[in-house]
């Protein structure tokens, strides 16, 4: 028996030597981003559904840069030609789905844009925090500035970002949770999340957030935001 149990080990380290899962990298965030982190997780600003807002506002970026690099490159969209936002609200597992048929993300350009303060809005709104040290003020300036990406975690406690960018030929994940000061990249390895293009984000609410996991609610928000956004039910959609 103890052969037959060490033959088998030996078999099995053997078979995921030659398929093992590629490395999961942890990368630490910059700075800002900790700091912009900790205030959005502590934060008490009540107006925490804008996370969709931004979410749909970058997805509608990623169809118009797509679009628009399309018109000299038409190689970059042929691999799926809808360019849809998709919403799936998942009730049960308290979880919402965000995903895109836009530019999607290069793994260089995971770390640049989700572990750096690139975007204007976010380093205003933390040099007007810096400028404005009133108690309670960073909760209106969440409103009024807001924090892109990042609103994410006002909801969410887990962040996946699973996206693959025309330019490369790889489909990476970036994962973090909203406690921490680092994130994660892979590659994506799950057969059926695959996508040929674009960008999926998954929210996994946080306890108290868990409402929003409403396929009728996010139907409300959403509205007027933009005409591009479907809304669904069915988690299984959310593979496709
Ligand atoms: P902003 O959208 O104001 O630039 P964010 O923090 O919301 O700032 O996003 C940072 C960057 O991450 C974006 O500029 C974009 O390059 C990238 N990004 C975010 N979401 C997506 C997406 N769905 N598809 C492609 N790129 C995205």
């Amino acid at each position: 028996f103890i052969m037959g149990y060490r033959n088998e080990s030996t078999a099995a380290a053997s078979d995921s030597a030659s398929q093992a899962p590629p490395p999961v990298e942890k990368f630490e965030y910059q700075a800002e981003v900790s700091r912009l982190l900790d205030l959005i997780v502590n934060s008490l600003y009540s107006n925490k559904e804008v996370f969709l807002r931004a979410l749909i506002s970058n997805a509608s970026d990623a169809l118009d840069k797509l679009r628009y690099l399309s018109v000299t490159d038409p190689e970059l969209s042929k691999d799926a030609a809808d360019l849809d936002i998709r919403i799936y609200a998942d009730k049960e597992n308290g979880v919402i789905t965000l995903t895109d048929s836009g530019i999607g993300m290069t793994r260089q350009e995971l770390v640049d844009c989700l572990g750096t303060i690139a975007q204007s809005g976010t380093a205003k709104f933390l040099k007007a925090l810096k400028d404005n040290k009133d108690a309670g003020g960073d909760n209106n300036l969440i409103g009024q500035f807001g924090v892109g990406f990042y609103s994410a975690f006002l909801v969410a406690d887990r962040v996946t970002v699973s996206t693959k960018s025309p330019k490369s030929d790889k489909q990476y994940v970036w994962e973090s949770e909203a406690d921490s000061r680092s994130y994660t990249i892979k590659e994506e390895t799950d057969p059926q999340l695959i996508i040929p293009r674009g960008t999926r984000i998954t929210l996994h609410l946080k306890r108290d957030e868990k409402g929003f996991a409403d396929p009728e609610r996010i139907q409300k928000l959403e509205k007027g935001y933009t005409k591009e956004v479907e809304v669904d039910d069915d988690p299984a959609e959310s593979r496709k």
